[in-house]
């Protein structure tokens, strides 16, 4: 193999063990594994009902500084350590989310991790995987087409077919779906109105998949849905429409974590994939809550930097499934510190250690932000080929200064034996002991305090606005016993702030309240600040373009 070959070549290059044997290590026996081919499986909803009075292993949370458009290994990073711990002789699973068509199709970068730390089968698991998607796009669909067929039939519960809150979506970057008008084509097609698609990962179904506890709750998340409003303003429930029993059905399969391996073996929960901007950006609470049944460290990731990924995890995720974080890890990259340093994208390769250190104030913000949190948090810097030894000094420095430590990670690189230093960190926090998880704000907290407590304590933002339309929608939520819902803040990842130019570690900011979104069935309240696409677009060379197979009917060209 070359000495940096590529993701897909070092993954076709695994030793795949078959997954009654992955399962083995966790104690699952291979009757409760359904398996998907050779080298996936499901884990079945008997046997993790099973589960419920054992002990829960350790949860460690892998979040970052504000990225580079790139990412910074966040996944890379959480696929290493897992390894990392296995080859300390830990007994312990991944749980990473699931990967979309979209981005895959769209700009090169899969969800697999990279290098020598990877989940596989990675093509499986960036293409189609267990249908997972496709089942929630149908769920989503179903209740789209039962409403617009509910007003066919005359319309018994009123529906204001201007004020239809629920959209359609497919799984695939298409701007050409943003915005359409649906029912053309005369009286038997129903009553024209404009709506549009947003991308699969975007669907409330996914949010509600992924926060639900069981097939129970689920059916009655999904029941809660808001679909519409009539015309005294009254919310129209996806149960008003009958429609939670079968979309449930259609989930029944997706609702199972599936299971598959790293490059070394470690069992990995791959489970759900909602986007980290509209939604919470944390794989399913099915698939922590089974993996810390039956590992003694469950490593997990959070989308974004920390400012949300982990400001979710803890707020929403944690929050609602009871889960207590015993230790995180804050990735920092040399590039991603240049950039929040001031350099330009395209000056990242130079050596700069000036930039380095300004950038820490990005990664001291983050680090105390997880503190907050009650968990305490060990720096990986995930090593770039490019990074020299005076920016590691640099940042190693700087986090030491802090009373912390920061511990370069070869994983990429070399797999579990570039990460065994971080490992041992994570078991010494893990296992001291110290963490004492506590949300940020409590349930009875008013929901625009609420977001005022996020931008406050988290961004350092100075102020918060809204319009007197955005203040009376949380009001009337209230009002609606919406009261006690976490927030979900929609922002840029790039900054603390709201304009993703605006890196480091910046002070007393205003944070704009542009629009306020219920998620009734998901369990928050979404507050966009700042521009936030939920249908995106391919690049003008889309990766689709060298995508293929080849001879030996491989896949070519992902990543
Ligand atoms: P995140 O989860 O933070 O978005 P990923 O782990 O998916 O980031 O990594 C983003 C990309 O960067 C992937 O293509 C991965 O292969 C690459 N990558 C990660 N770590 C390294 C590294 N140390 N050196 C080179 N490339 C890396
Ligand atoms: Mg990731």
């Amino acid at each position: 193999m070359p000495e940096f070959a590529s993701d897909i070549e070092i993954a076709r290059a695994a030793r795949k063990k078959p997954i009654q044997e992955i399962g083995a290590r966790l104690g699952i026996p291979p009757e409760h594994l359904l398996p998907y081919g050779h080298d996936k499986a499901k884990v079945g909803q008997e046997f993790i009902a099973g589960l419920k009075d054992r002990p829960d292993g350790h949860l460690v949370l892998v979040t970052a500084i504000n990225p580079t458009p790139a990412g910074e290994g966040k996944t890379t990073t959480t696929v290493g350590l897992g390894d990392g711990l296995a080859a300390l002789g830990k007994n312990v699973a991944i749980c990473i989310r699931e990967a979309s068509l979209g981005p895959c199709f769209g700009m090169k970068g899969g969800a697999a991790g990279g290098g020598h730390a990877q989940v596989v089968p990675m093509e499986d698991m960036n293409l189609h995987f267990t249908g997972d998607f496709h089942a929630i796009t149908s769920a989503h669909n179903l209740l789209a087409a039962m409403l617009d067929n509910h007003v066919y039939w005359g319309n018994a519960l009123d529906i204001d077919v201007r004020r239809v809150a629920l959209r359609r979506v497919m799984d695939m970057n298409d701007r050409a779906l943003r915005g359409i008008v649906t029912s053309l084509g005369g009286v038997a097609n129903g009553f024209p109105r404009e709506s549009g698609f947003d991308i699969t990962v975007a669907s409330e179904v996914m949010a509600i998949l992924c926060l639900a506890t069981d097939l129970s709750d689920l059916e009655r998340r999904l029941g809660d849905i808001i679909v519409a409003w009539r015309r005294d303003r009254t919310p129209v429930y996806a149960r008003d429409l009958k429609a939670e029993g079968a979309m449930t059905v259609l989930l029944k399969d997706a609702m199972q974590p599936n299971l598959v391996q790293t490059l070394e073996n470690t069992p990995a929960f791959v489970h759900g994939g909602p986007f980290a901007n509209i939604a919470h950006g944390c794989n399913s609470v099915m698939a922590t809550t089974t993996a810390l049944k039956l590992a003694d460290f469950v490593v997990t990731e959070a989308g974004f930097g920390a400012d949300l990924g982990a400001e979710k995890f803890f707020d929403i995720k944690c929050r609602k499934a009871g889960l207590k974080p015993a230790a995180a890890v804050v990735v920092a990259t040399v590039r991603a510190l240049k950039m929040n340093g001031g350099v330009a994208k395209a000056d990242l390769g130079a050596e700069n250690v000036d930039a380095v250190r300004a950038g820490c104030a990005n990664l001291e913000r983050h680090l105390n932000n997880v503190g907050r949190f009650g968990v305490p948090a060990v720096v990986a810097i995930n090593h770039f080929t490019g990074d020299t030894e005076a920016e590691i000094a640099a940042v190693t420095d700087h986090v030491s200064q802090l009373g912390a430590k920061a511990v370069v990670c070869r994983h990429w690189a070399d797999g579990s034996s570039g990460i065994t230093d971080l490992a041992s960190e994570v078991v010494a926090l893990a296992e001291a002991g110290s963490a004492d998880f506590t949300p940020l704000y409590p349930d009875e907290m008013p929901l625009f305090e609420k977001i005022e407590t996020v931008a406050k304590k988290i961004y350092h933002a100075g102020d918060v606005t809204a319009d007197a339309k955005v203040l009376n929608q949380l009001k009337e939520w209230e009002a609606q016993g919406y009261g006690h819902l976490p927030v979900c803040m929609a922002k840029t990842q790039y900054s603390f702030t709201t304009d993703p130019n605006h890196r480091g570690a910046p002070e007393g900011h205003v944070v704009p309240v542009r629009e306020v979104r219920l998620s009734a069935g998901a369990g928050f309240v979404v507050a966009i600040c700042g521009d936030i696409m939920t249908m995106p677009g391919l690049p003008s060379v889309p990766s689709a373009e060298s995508i293929r197979l080849n001879d030996a009917g491989e896949v070519e060209g992902l990543f």
